[in-house]
């Protein structure tokens, strides 16, 4: 069973390494949407996969370095892309969240990319 809780990110940033003249190379905002999906089998007697209320509590310290931020000045994302994004999700909230099994990227409503950890 996928559950999945979703966050709403208002964050500024470039991308440094497009061609010149690229209209991702100059600052804009997005409001990314980040959707945390975590698989496990729902417990017998909860009936849930496992609290939303913790997956919010695990996401917060990465949400509060984030949210209304320039994602370039943050520490790992000097290239932020939705794919680094997703990543860098990934990385730091595995360990709090061992269950997490997919991080979903919206850089628009068409656009964005879901990472499901590094290939084995
Ligand atoms: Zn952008």
């Amino acid at each position: 069973m996928d559950i999945f809780k979703s966050f709403t990110i208002e964050a500024a940033h470039w991308l440094p390494n497009v061609p010149p003249g690229h209209k991702c190379g100059r600052l804009h905002g997005h409001s990314f949407r980040i959707e945390l999906q975590v698989s496990g089998e729902p417990g017998a007697e909860t009936g849930w996969v496992m609290d939303f209320a913790d997956i919010k509590a695990a996401f917060r310290p990465l949400y509060e370095q984030l949210d209304h931020h320039c994602l370039n000045e943050v520490p790992g994302l000097e290239n932020p892309t939705s794919e680094r994004l997703a990543v860098w999700i990934w990385d730091r909230l595995r360990p709090a969240l061992p269950a997490l099994s997919a991080v979903v990227v919206h850089e628009t409503c068409t656009s964005g990319c879901r990472y499901t950890g590094p290939s084995p």
